[in-house]
């Protein structure tokens, strides 16, 4: 392939979308309208966004943003916090709360996402673990399809079993994430069960991607959390983690992030909320432009004789967007590629390297205003075969599609293509 074959590619996979984007526009109009509509019947004002000292008794910012939340998500309560330091952080609250020792625990969807594995105990010295607080934990694999192992997961549907927990997003795995109708079918076949299950979804970049969300009660899941500086933060909100769901978990959840007794009633945040809010109004629009990034980025990526996951036409329930490399230097090409094109730290080279939490080396391209951020554009790849690049986020369609581009021409060059 030459320049200008590749040149013609991308007008092809431009062309090969249009049907495509109109029907996130829809989606992202219709989220757009919840948004607002909550905004007006909470009454948030402009004095939600000033910041509290100290206890932060009586912060009305966080009362309210928890209400906006809680709404949105269908549920009946949340707790949207500054203090929670990342999604890893809003999971364990909600887990911790929720289990007591000799509960147990089952991850319907495999082994969930890499920094959950210190947090159950699986990797690490497992001090503080919920293995740690007697806890068991059982992991049911998906099958080669990336489909729940119904059988297995009927043997291990004992009475002991407190909290049944799914993974909506696909996360650092080949496997397709799970849409909120089969989350809904888990949530009814766990209920047939035993009706004191509680359902747990780590919704991780899954925020905006459907109409509603797993704690909606069409849906019904009981608790689920998530990360501020992922979906619903729409790339404003500078840190946090939520907690949505049934009253008395979401309780829990507080009691063992603050302290029990006061865990919903304090907690203050001297630099404001406005981001919070704004990022939270911003959510579905960016989560909009993320997503039709993700489907260029998979047209193109396909045509150009890459496997991708998912396909460009096929329905989305997260923002993630997985591509596989034959090869392991072409992988950290496409990730460098991808920093080189980003507004922040464009200049910096990201290599393969050890992170907190995750078991194998990783490559992170993150030329983000957050740190961190992975609603901005990023990709992250674990060094493993196979050499898969999970690319998500980005504040603007045209800054995804420029980057994705900027890759390809890179691979071009390095004869990869
Ligand atoms: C990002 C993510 C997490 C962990 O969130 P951090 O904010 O990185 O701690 C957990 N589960 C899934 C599926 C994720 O995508």
């Amino acid at each position: 392939m030459n320049e200008d074959e590749l040149n013609r590619t991308v007008a092809e996979a431009q062309q090969r979308i249009t049907s495509i984007l109109p029907t996130i526009n829809d989606m992202v109009e219709h989220n757009q309208r919840r948004v607002l509509t909550a905004f007006q019947h909470h009454r948030v004002s402009e004095m939600h966004m000033h910041g509290s000292t100290g206890y932060g008794y009586n912060d009305r910012g966080r009362e309210t943003l928890d209400a906006v939340f809680a709404d949105l998500c269908g549920a009946q309560a949340a707790l949207v916090r500054p203090h929670i330091a990342s999604g890893t952080h809003a999971i364990a609250a909600a887990l911790f709360g929720v289990l007591r020792p000799g509960d147990e625990i089952v991850f319907l969807t495999g082994e969930p996402y890499d920094t959950l594995l210190p947090v159950l105990g699986h990797v690490g010295d497992g001090r503080g673990s919920l293995r740690d607080w007697g806890v068991h934990v059982t992991c049911i694999p998906l099958s080669p399809q990336g489909e729940i192992s119904w059988d297995i997961a009927e043997v291990a549907m004992t009475k002991r079993v407190k909290v049944v927990a799914i993974q909506r997003s696909r996360g650092y795995n080949w496997r397709p994430a799970f849409s909120l109708d089969t989350i809904r079918d888990i949530v009814s076949w766990v209920k047939q069960r035993s009706a004191s299950a509680v359902t747990f979804v780590d919704n991780c970049y899954g925020e905006w991607v459907e109409m509603v969300e797993p704690t909606h009660p069409s849906v019904g899941v009981d608790l689920m959390a998530g990360s501020f500086i992922k979906n619903v933060g729409g790339g404003l909100a500078p840190t946090g983690g939520y907690v949505a769901g049934r009253q008395d978990l979401v309780q829990h959840a507080a009691a063992r992030l603050i302290a029990p007794g006061v865990g919903q009633e304090i907690g203050s945040y001297v630099g404001g909320l406005r981001l919070f809010y704004q990022g939270l109004f911003m959510g579905p629009h960016v989560v909009g432009q993320a997503l039709q990034g993700a489907v260029f980025c998979a047209a193109l990526m396909e045509q150009l004789g890459f496997t991708v996951s998912p396909r460009w036409d096929a329905r989305r329930t997260d923002i993630i967007q997985a591509i596989a490399f034959a090869h392991e230097r072409a992988l950290i090409s496409f990730i460098q590629a991808i920093q080189q094109a980003s507004p922040i730290d464009a200049h910096a080279t990201p290599i393969p390297a050890a992170m907190p939490g995750y078991a194998d080396a990783v490559i992170m391209a993150a030329g983000t205003f957050v740190q961190g951020s992975s609603i901005e554009l990023s990709a992250d790849a674990p060094l493993r075969p196979p050499y898969i690049a999970y690319v998500q986020g980005g504040l603007t369609y045209a800054h995804v599609k420029w980057a994705v581009v900027a890759a390809a021409k890179r691979l071009l060059c390095e004869g990869y293509l």
